[in-house]
């Protein structure tokens, strides 16, 4: 079955608002296994939105239509709908009982005339309650086509659609689409997709969508079936062929956890406590890790060593290093981590140092070169890495690489 949003109100137009309308229904839509091609925003504006319905009506099986439902005189998405199916308005008693009550129990002694226009419906429509405001939701069916109509504020409009449309469009429609997420680290993405290249090739049902993000590569696993349970079926198969390809850097195939969590995981699992020492990411990577709930039990402390003084002093990277390798070198790196273990006597560190530009790039040491140590369990890896983009990317790319090292580390070091 299709679906397609149309969005009303001009101020989406004018991009005075976000449109988290359309993101909520297209995320729920594709939920309920309903395939959405077509999203359209028009303004309040009778002719353009009755072109933009009659064009959606022809070509897909349901409309959502989100906004306009008020009771101002621009609010003109239901009566243009009506229009459009050929469907008269009445008033609705129960629903004028309703904005009776809304009313009341906000001690409103007078109503306003205008709001009664709520209470008329289209002949035959399904009307939903709105538990947070007045205008009604309501679901058309003519000919085969479905037109769900629902009031543009999100706070009415998500609890009425999780509480009554979702259901009903699930009873519509005959398959449910269940996805997986698999998290790769340590990766690129083109390396990722070039190793499932063939399953990509022939993928039907279910179908395989890579996603990149920051020092990561997301994997969507996605599966049409009659219910749930079947298209769990589906997906087993390929989870467990991606398991094969990628083994350990999969990092976690719940779509909820974060890297920071999984390391976090991990080293609780494994009763080991880690401390950071940061340069040129200067206390982002304690702040991601820092992010995970629970993170007490594993980080005792972290330092931010910016200066050559500050490497010294806290962690004790060597002054001849420092003098022949320079702050940012693969010597630096591993000597700031181990230093790093023996100020704190942690069982794990893991370090930063680098150039995150713009400035202080040299041909030899350009801008974007960053190395990353990890000491776990008395072995250290160290790292050299060449990140491009600002400095924002620059120090979250690094912070990626940073829980990657110390995760490999982690499970390189692990006894069994
Ligand atoms: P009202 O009774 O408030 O007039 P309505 O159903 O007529 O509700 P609109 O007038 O289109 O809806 O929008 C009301 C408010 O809801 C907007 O000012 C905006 O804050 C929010 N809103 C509308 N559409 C969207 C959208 N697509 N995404 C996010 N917010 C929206
Ligand atoms: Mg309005």
């Amino acid at each position: 079955m299709t679906a397609e949003l149309i969005s009303v109100g001009t101020e989406l137009l004018l991009g005075n608002i976000v449109n988290t309308n359309a993101a909520f229904l297209a995320r729920e839509c594709a939920k309920l296994g309903l395939s959405v091609y077509y999203q359209t925003t028009v303004g309040d504006n009778p002719k353009r939105l009755k072109e933009a319905l009659c064009q959606a009506l022809k070509r897909s099986d349901v409309v959502i239509l989100s906004g306009g439902l008020g009771p101002t005189r621009d609010d003109l998405t239901k009566e243009i709908t009506a229009e459009a199916l050929g469907l008269g308005l009445s008033e609705d008693a129960h629903t004028r009982e309703r904005i009776q009550a809304y009313f009341d129990a906000r001690g409103t002694e007078e109503i306003p005339e205008n709001n009664w226009k709520q209470a008329m419906v289209p002949e035959g429509a399904l009307v939903i309650d709105n538990d947070n405001g007045t205008a009604p939701g309501l679901i058309l069916e003519k000919d085969g086509k479905t037109a769900v109509l629902l009031p543009g504020p999100p706070n009415e409009l998500v609890p009425m659609f999780r509480k009554d449309i979702y259901p009903w469009l699930h009873k519509k429609q005959p398959e449910t689409i269940v996805s997986e997420m698999v998290k790769l680290c340590g990766i690129g993405e083109s390396r990722a997709e070039l190793l499932i290249a063939d399953l990509i090739e022939r993928q039907g049902n279910p179908t395989i969508a890579t996603y990149a993000k920051t020092g990561e590569v997301h994997l969507r696993v996605t599966a049409r079936a009659k219910d749930e349970e079947a298209a769990e079926l589906l997906i087993k198969p390929v989870l467990e062929e991606l398991r094969a390809r990628f083994g350990d850097q999969i990092y976690t195939t719940d779509e909820r956890v974060s890297l920071e969590e999984a390391v976090v995981d991990l080293l609780r699992e494994q009763e080991l406590t880690v401390t950071t020492v940061e340069s040129c990411t200067g206390g982002l990577l304690a702040g991601r890790l820092v992010n995970v709930p629970g993170v007490s039990e594993v980080l005792k402390q972290g330092f931010v060593t910016y200066s050559n003084k500050a490497k010294r002093k806290l962690v004790g990277v060597k002054k001849a290093t420092l003098r022949e390798s320079g702050a940012v070198s693969e010597k630096t790196a591993r000597e700031m981590a181990r230093g790093a273990v023996l100020a704190t006597g942690a069982d794990a560190a893991v370090a930063v140092t680098g150039i995150a530009g713009p400035d202080g790039g040299t041909e030899e040491k350009p801008v974007g070169l960053v190395y990353i140590a990890a000491a776990v369990r008395g072995q250290t890896y160290v790292q050299e890495c060449h990140f491009t983009g600002d400095r924002v990317k620059i120090r979250e790319s690094s912070v990626a690489a940073a829980l990657t090292l110390l995760r490999k580390g982690i499970l390189e070091t692990a006894e069994n």
